[in-house]
């Protein structure tokens, strides 16, 4: 075995089961590996690299805030965070926000905004309130999210859950109103499920997501930690839809790909729930992560990635279902976000996963069916049509395997 997955695999938890390809520099959409053989990144590390790697203009600014003041801690005042929240909040139509730095920290102050709010706005008896969730949801890895994941492999020896979370079917939103009850105080979804397996709810689900919150007097949030920020061709995925949530909780390309940035933005009326010392993070918002969080946002409007993905994103859509392979089920997602759900009787999306990258194609399989392809939004056609070569190539080979 190779010194370095060896090496990997004796000192570090065996949490992850990498594909065993050792990668060791990028640039743009391109990955090299120790032996120099070059990939097209298809994953984007889930979305956190939609910028491409080493992305020239967050470099530079990762430079120069780095040598000029990177960690202070909240307990101060800076110029770069405000300059940040204003330019998020601005673009989500949003009114404040408040930083963290993982997806999972962000999910967790919209869990506390949320509750809090419901005690303070729904008489809500105390530690009674309910969240209402969707079956097969993602939100991160911390002991209250996996608490309401329907994944056992996620939750399995790792209890007690104490509850506070009430599970629907995703893409239902008779059953998700049916769940109501006068101790709800919030629904958090994903627009569209990522880690599920990109899957997307019938149109107007938002829509009536949006109704119901309304008409109950609760909090509609939405985790677009993965889809937010032009992944989905559009800047956030709720704008599909022509709605707005109360609350909504991003990540991953916030931070350029080059560092962890996230943040929990809402209505002035559900974030003025805190008060001094009701939350907080050592690094959130540090001036580090403001000025890269700050020029991911402009770099993002100024590339005009988000009209890029919704262009690419279809062709990226129509060419997969030009595929002729009966070993595809689905092709399904919105922008530069597709998945492709196989025949689970046939090839399995790891070993489809591997085929890729024997040709040169990073991608990443989830839930043994199905395989994502989510470049970097900064991808160019000449790249895509060189991946997707080889991705239909793949295909077809096993396809006449079989
Ligand atoms: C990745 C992800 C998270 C968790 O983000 P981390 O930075 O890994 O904590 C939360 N929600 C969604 C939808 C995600 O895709």
């Amino acid at each position: 075995m190779n010194e370095f997955i060896s090496r990997e695999k004796r000192v570090c938890a065996a949490n992850y089961d990498p594909v065993p390809i050792i990668l060791s520099e990028a640039q743009g959409v391109w990955v090299k590996d120790t032996a120099g053989k070059r990939y097209l990144d298809m994953m984007s590390a889930y979305s956190a690299v939609s910028l491409g790697h080493g992305h020239p203009r967050i470099l530079k600014t990762m430079m120069e805030q780095a040598s000029k003041l990177a960690v202070i801690s909240r307990a101060y005042y800076t110029p770069y965070l405000g300059a940040f929240i204003e330019k998020l909040v601005g673009l989500t139509g949003l009114d404040v926000a408040l930083p963290m730095n993982t997806g999972a920290e962000a999910v967790e102050t919209a869990i506390k905004a949320s509750r809090r709010w419901g005690y303070r706005n729904r008489n809500i008896p105390a530690n009674k309130a309910e969240i209402i969730v969707a079956a097969e949801n993602f939100h991160g890895r911390t002991t209250t999210i996996i608490g309401f994941s329907s994944e056992e492999a996620y939750r399995d020896g790792f209890g007690p859950f104490d509850g506070g979370f009430r599970t629907v079917p995703f893409g239902n939103a008779e059953a998700l109103e049916a769940a109501i009850t006068p101790h709800t105080c919030a629904v958090l979804v994903e627009p569209i499920q990522g880690e599920a397996g990109i899957v997307v709810p019938p149109e107007g689900y938002l829509k009536q997501i949006r109704e119901i919150c309304n008409r109950h007097g609760i909090l509609m949030i939405l985790d677009e930690v993965q889809s937010g920020l032009g992944r989905t061709g559009r800047w956030f995925a709720f704008q599909h839809e022509g709605i707005k949530p109360d609350g909504l909780i991003l990540g991953k390309a916030l931070g350029g790909g080059v560092y962890p940035v996230s943040a929990f933005v809402a209505t002035r009326d559900v974030m003025q729930v805190f008060n001094p010392g009701s939350h907080g993070s050592t690094f959130g918002g540090n001036p580090l992560a403001a000025a890269i969080g700050l020029e991911s946002l402009r770099t993002i409007e100024d590339e005009r990635l988000v009209e890029r993905s919704a262009e690419l994103g279809g062709y990226l859509a129509d060419r997969l279902k030009s595929i002729r392979s009966n070993m595809i089920k689905d092709v399904r997602g919105k922008g530069l976000w597709i998945g492709v759900e196989v025949d689970p009787s046939g090839v399995s999306a790891r070993q489809l996963c591997l085929d890729l990258a024997e040709e040169g194609i990073l991608s990443k399989d989830t839930h043994e069916t199905v395989l994502r392809f989510a470049p970097p939004l900064t991808i160019s056609r000449d790249e895509l049509d060189w991946g997707l070569e080889r991705v239909e190539r793949v295909f077809l080979r096993r396809t006449q395997a079989v």
